[in-house]
């Protein structure tokens, strides 16, 4: 089932998440949780999901990588490109706002999959930002931390 999602400034969007164990890995509460997150991202149309937006404080993060929803676990950014682009970014936790943040145009990260195999991806442009994006959340870094510019819908 779709969790509802905490809204800044719900002090629990600032909690940084812990490791995710790896005998929690596999169990039926894991696979819950991600199901959980894929679900509720899906619901709220996002493009990706952190655990902590739904109260969880696991390293657990969940990417639109090619159209699919992909569960990482304890997901490391492991190489960062030098070039830097502008993002336009904004969130499920803060609604009705966006802003620009400068991110790294390309980025490396090592993580677990949903079946606790290693994997290594190197996203690029909408998906490099995607990464930075749901990693910060593991940090209790929100995008209105990082954006110059910020703008809000207005109210009509
Ligand atoms: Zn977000």
């Amino acid at each position: 089932m779709p969790r509802p999602v905490l809204h800044n400034p719900d002090p629990k969007l600032r909690i940084k998440s812990e490791p995710v164990s790896a005998e929690r890995i596999n169990t039926p509460e894991m696979t819950l949780l991600i199901q959980e997150l894929k679900e509720t991202m899906v619901k709220e149309n996002g493009v990706g999901i952190a655990a902590p937006q739904i109260g969880v404080h696991d390293r657990v993060i969940i990417a639109e990588i090619d159209d699919v929803a992909t569960a990482f676990i304890n997901p490391v950014i492991t190489e960062r490109s030098f070039r830097k682009i502008d993002s336009e970014e904004g969130c499920l936790s803060v609604p009705g706002t966006w802003g620009v943040v400068e991110r790294c145009r390309s980025v490396t990260v090592t993580a677990l999959n949903e079946s606790g195999e290693p994997v290594t991806i190197k996203a690029q442009g909408f998906d490099a930002t995607i990464f930075q994006h749901e990693i910060d959340h593991l940090d209790g870094i929100l995008f209105i931390d990082r954006a110059e510019d910020i703008q809000k819908a207005s109210r009509l």
